[in-house]
């Protein structure tokens, strides 16, 4: 059976912090759907089709790795896309408090799904994209922070 993860985000914006969660995710799955959740009513500091452009031109040379939007339960999302794992990165305890919560709500609304964390590459383990949003909004330099140019 085909191994297919699910990575869902906001990805407000895609840092190198998830771009090397998705390459090390990779080498465990057959393919990888990049799923950025968006909510008409909530508003966005990157621009959604912006964002799925630079995603897509990052990983153009991996055919396995898609990238979609979706406004629905992460675990129905899976369930559409036949992916049984769902991919999450790892930074601290108060990752592992909020994602050990989603974790277990999901298997209830997914029993088929197996949550999968992968802790951070230190050398991205301070990146977030709440941080690099308020760096940008005040003018700074993300470029370090991000795998793609703006
Ligand atoms: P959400 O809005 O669901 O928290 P994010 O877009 O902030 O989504 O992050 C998506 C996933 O990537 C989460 O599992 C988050 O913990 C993980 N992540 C974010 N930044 C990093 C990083 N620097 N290293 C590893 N994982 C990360």
């Amino acid at each position: 059976m085909e191994k297919i993860a699910i990575f869902p985000g906001s990805f407000d914006p895609f840092t190198k912090g998830h771009e090397d969660i998705v390459l090390r995710g990779i080498k465990m799955f057959d393919r990888i759907i990049i799923a950025i959740g968006h909510n008409s009513k909530k508003s966005r500091h990157f621009d959604l089709d912006f964002m799925i452009q630079k995603i897509g031109e990052v990983f153009e040379k991996y055919p396995q790795v898609e990238v979609i939007t979706y406004n629905e339960l992460t675990a129905e999302i899976a369930k559409n896309y036949q992916a049984n794992f769902l991919l999450r990165g790892l930074r601290n305890t108060t990752d592992f408090e909020y994602e050990n919560t989603i974790a277990q709500v999901n298997k209830h609304l997914n029993n088929q799904l197996e949550t999968v964390f992968l802790i951070t590459n230190p050398s991205y383990a301070s990146v977030s994209s709440t941080i690099i949003r308020e760096v940008h909004k005040y003018g700074g330099d993300i470029s370090k922070f991000i795998p793609y140019q703006l």
